[in-house]
């Protein structure tokens, strides 16, 4: 566990009066060990595996609270699912989606943050987020053959 990620934790979970309880310190810490982007199903299969008696509820409502700390930052890939990966002390990074096999390939360029600051302020926008998503086809040719994984369309 990670001093600092409880005590900005706390911090966020009185300021809008929610309860402070271990299991959501546990779920903190769960998320923020796994690497890349997650499913709240699969965070809550992980806990369970490793004998924690914690509800799907729980997990899920606490995935939300940490997005809203900003502990943790949701995604939206275009497959309708939610997904999240840690926040903390992580560069900004945008995302290349292979539509194909699902690869998902993080990069960084400044160029893109400086684009969203300048739209904001020209529009007078106070911006509390935004995504930036690539989808297409990945270079991966053994992972990713188009012939063997089309899906009929
Ligand atoms: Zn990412
Ligand atoms: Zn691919």
């Amino acid at each position: 566990m990670n001093k600092e990620t409880h005590e900005i934790f706390t911090k966020f979970l009185k300021s809008e009066n929610h309860r402070i309880t271990p299991e959501r310190f546990e779920v903190l810490d769960f998320a923020l060990e796994k690497e890349g982007h997650f499913a709240a199903d699969e965070l809550f299969v992980d806990m369970k595996s490793q004998n924690s008696n914690i509800s799907r509820a729980t997990v899920y409502n606490t995935l939300e609270l940490l997005a809203k700390c900003g502990l943790l930052v949701k995604r939206n890939f275009g497959d309708g699912k939610t997904s999240y990966e840690s926040n903390y002390e992580k560069k900004a990074h945008d995302h290349l989606i292979c539509t194909n096999c699902g690869e998902i390939i993080e990069f960084s360029d400044p160029e893109i943050q400086k684009i969203v600051e300048r739209v904001c302020r020209e529009h007078g926008f106070i911006p509390a987020g935004y995504s930036f998503n690539i989808f297409g086809k990945c270079k991966n040719e053994h992972k990713c053959d188009i012939s063997k994984n089309r899906k009929n369309k």
